[in-house]
Parts: C-alpha cells; structure tokens; sequence
C-alpha cells in the first residue's frame, strides 16, 4: 500500500499520517517535502516514525506522473473521495498493490487528478460536517485494507 499526500500540506496531517502509515506498514508514504521532517511540529506528532517509515517527495505537478509509473508496475490507483461516483468503502475489496490518493485539505483531489483515478472510495458520512479531516480519512481506508489482507491471510 502506496499513500500519496502530495496534495495534503497541514504539517498536522502529514506528521499524522507518517505515524498511521509506520504502524500499518504501509510501503511508501509520499510527501510534498521531505524537509517537512525537520519541523517541530512534526517531530511531536510522528513520534520517530518517519525513521521507520519510507517516505518520498513528490509535488503536487510531480503526481499524474508518479501515478502513472505506479499503474504500470501493477498498481490501482485509488482517490479517497466523496464524488458522485464514488463507491463506499463499505462494499470495496482491495487489491494487493494499491496506491491512495489523499486530497487537499480545503478543494480536495483536483478534477483533472480524479480523472487519472481507476476507483473513487468515500466513506459514509451521518453528520452535518460536509467532510472527514484528511488524516482521519486516510487512516480509515489504511485500517479496511489492512483488515482485509489480514482477513485473506488466514483464510
Ligand atoms: N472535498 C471536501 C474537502 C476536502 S476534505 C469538500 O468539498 O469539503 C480533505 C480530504 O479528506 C479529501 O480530499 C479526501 O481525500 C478526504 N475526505 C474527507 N472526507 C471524506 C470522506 N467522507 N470520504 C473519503 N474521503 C474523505
């Protein structure tokens, strides 16, 4: 499981993220900047994390490209979005080799990147709040992919 948060800035989220990531073991987590770890506020939420965990720099222009170089090595390319054709994480079964696609804290995944998506996947939402925090949203479908693989490896 590839995370690409390339479109996420909020030192907060991507401190948070890096934690998430290193405890599920994620494959790779990619950053718009790598001096992003040098931040104290960084330090205090990922508690070392980033040591353990593989991160990557890629700017937001740098994304189409990454994405692309990921679906020819076999990759599905998912944004965790809440778009009119999205499909609830509720009924999605995970490939193997997966890349998310977090979006940007205020617009969410730009048009033209959603375009580039094999698979939108939201997560239901009861409240009044129009959306999840960015953070939260991507640990969620961290945890379901997690679970689902471990579910595959004992059956
Ligand atoms: N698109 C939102 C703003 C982005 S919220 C809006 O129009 O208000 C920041 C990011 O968190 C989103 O781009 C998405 O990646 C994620 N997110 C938030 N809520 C979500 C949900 N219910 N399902 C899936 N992703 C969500």
């Amino acid at each position: 499981l590839v995370v690409v948060a390339s479109l996420v800035d909020k030192v907060p989220n991507l401190a948070g993220l890096t934690r998430t990531c290193e405890i599920f073991n994620c494959e790779c987590l990619v950053v718009p900047d790598l001096s992003v770890k040098e931040d104290k506020r960084f330090k205090g939420i990922s508690v070392t994390a980033d040591k353990w965990m593989p991160l990557m720099q890629a700017k937001e222009a740098e994304v189409l490209g990454l994405l692309s170089l990921y679906r020819k090595r076999g990759y599905t390319i998912i944004a965790v979005e809440q778009t009119a054709r999205s499909l609830s994480i509720t009924n999605f079964k995970f490939p193997e080799k997966v890349v998310l696609l977090l979006g940007k804290e205020k617009e969410g995944v730009p048009v033209g990147l959603l375009n580039s998506v094999d698979q939108c996947i939201e997560i239901p939402q009861f409240g009044v709040i129009r959306s999840l925090n960015v953070h939260v949203s991507g640990a969620l479908l961290i945890w379901e992919y997690t679970r689902q693989m471990m579910q595959k490896n004992v059956s």
